[in-house]
């Protein structure tokens, strides 16, 4: 993720001094004048361009899953793509508010004249003026309310619909605000293209489109409490799903109020249409998932989405899968869909569990595993053997020349290994995580 971001800021900063430098304007004069100037351009851009992005990303494109790793992966790049656009954001408009200051400081010499169009060119300006000042006070309020924990996801859910309509309001503002001459330069092209890519994607989303080519309907088959505050979710889906692979995830519909929410489909494609999910009561939806769902009724599924599979990793390296709690729903499937395949990969497969006592998983596991010889399981009972960490795992596997470790669970729970394991030395180590969390 942060080479992808990287990657677009520079070119986007390429084109954006490059006009900068095109620009009859004394660029290598360096008043505070000329600064403040330059630095409103490049903040604007930076902000505008990251802006589109997040709305490209929001689309859900499939096409980028290779290059970013899954969807998971795609919406958290979405996150810090739009909060390192309003940081810019918020930037360039300190950066307009400086004029007082510098006025008091050097007076008005030097001062770029404000560009100015005829007729109607001039309104769209004054109106994308006003537009942009409002669309920075409610990307503040929205980045204060999506970094607050607090705030109740589905609300924000809900709050977040409005973004499609603030981008639109941007682009208003960059497209009358922008240099008149940086729609003849280098930079000309690139704005169309980020206006149109980004416009079409908050079209798409407004218009509800998002994702709509993998929706199919449904109904819930069998509903089972597997205990530990676990449902067992057995969906049959229309002839419209083209399958999934083991690992990968589905955003599931019940009620359409709720609307969707993202869960691994912890069973293998056994090509008849069913998929299973196992969900756990972590928040205010799911702990009241077994009063609201009864069998037979209709369930909307979106996807297959994610690419959370190791035969991606290297054919040499020795695997590691680890699962925290819930996080254990990709391994069932990946372990379902081995059962009597050819080239069983070689892996060992730590589980770490609260209780493995009343684990609704923990037998499920061990006869999945028993007919697998070359994976082993290791149930890690918390309660009993303490917490999973970075230096048994280097203890055990340290001497391997390359590792490929897959993750899903807790994001502090995987931050902490990968740090550990990172620490320790552990060698030429490839860490997959799966991101459960979106926002
Ligand atoms: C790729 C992926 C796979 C997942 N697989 C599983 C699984 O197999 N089993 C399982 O029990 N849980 C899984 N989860 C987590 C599950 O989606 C959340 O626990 C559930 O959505 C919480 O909903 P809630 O309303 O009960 O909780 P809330 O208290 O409303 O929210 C708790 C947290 O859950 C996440 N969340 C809530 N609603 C949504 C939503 N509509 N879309 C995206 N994120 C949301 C947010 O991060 C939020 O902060 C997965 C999440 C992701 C992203």
């Amino acid at each position: 993720m942060k080479r992808f971001l990287f990657g677009f800021l520079s070119l986007v900063s390429l084109a954006g001094v490059s006009a900068l430098f095109a620009d009859p304007a004394p660029a290598d004069v360096a008043t505070p004048w000329v600064l403040r100037q330059q630095a409103l351009y490049l903040t604007g851009l930076w902000s505008f361009s990251l802006m589109s992005l997040a709305m490209v990303l929001a689309t859900r494109p499939t096409w980028l899953e290779p290059l970013l790793g899954g969807m998971d992966q795609i919406y958290r790049t979405h996150k810090w793509t739009g909060i390192l656009a309003v940081g810019f954001a918020a930037a360039h408009w300190l950066v307009e508010m400086s004029d007082d200051v510098i006025k008091t400081m050097i007076g008005r010499d030097g001062r770029f004249p404000k560009e100015h169009g005829s007729g109607f060119l001039e309104m769209m300006r004054d109106v994308g003026e006003d537009l942009g000042e409002w669309a920075i006070y409610a990307l503040l309020a929205m980045l204060v309310i999506t970094l607050l924990r607090r705030f109740p996801y589905h609300l924000w859910r809900y709050v977040h619909h409005a973004m499609p309509v603030i981008y639109l309001m941007l682009v208003i503002h960059s497209a009358f605000l922008a240099p008149v001459g940086w729609w003849t330069g280098p930079t000309g092209p690139l704005l169309a293209l980020l206006i149109a890519a980004g416009s079409a994607a908050a079209l798409l989303s407004l218009a509800g489109r998002i994702g709509r080519r993998r929706k199919v309907g449904g109904t819930v088959e069998s509903l089972r409490d597997a205990g530990a505050g676990v449902t067992e979710v057995v969906c049959r889906l229309e002839s419209g799903w083209k399958g999934h692979k083991a690992g990968q995830f589905a955003f599931a519909t019940f009620q359409s109020l709720e609307g969707a929410h993202p869960f691994t489909i912890a069973s293998a494609d056994r090509g008849d249409r069913r998929i299973t999910f196992q969900i756990k009561a972590l928040g205010d939806y799911t702990r009241r998932l077994g009063e609201r769902l009864h069998q037979g009724q209709p369930v909307t599924i979106e996807g297959p989405y994610g690419r959370f599979d190791f035969r991606r990793g290297s054919a040499h390296a020795r695997q590691i899968w680890i699962a925290g709690g819930i996080g254990i729903t990709p391994f069932l499937a990946w372990l379902e869909s081995l059962q009597g395949a050819d080239n069983v990969p070689d892996a060992d497969l730590y589980y770490s569990t609260r209780a493995r006592a009343d684990d609704p998983f923990a037998t499920r596991l061990e006869a999945l595993c028993k007919a697998l010889p070359t994976v082993r399981l290791h149930i890690i009972s918390t309660d009993r053997d303490g917490a999973l960490n970075a230096e048994l795992l280097h203890q055990r596997h340290g001497d391997a020349k390359r590792t490929d470790i897959w993750f899903c669970g807790p994001r502090p729970f995987g931050d902490a290994l990968r740090t550990g394991l990172a620490r320790l030395g552990m060698r030429r180590m490839r860490f997959h995580q799966e991101a459960f969390q979106m926002r």
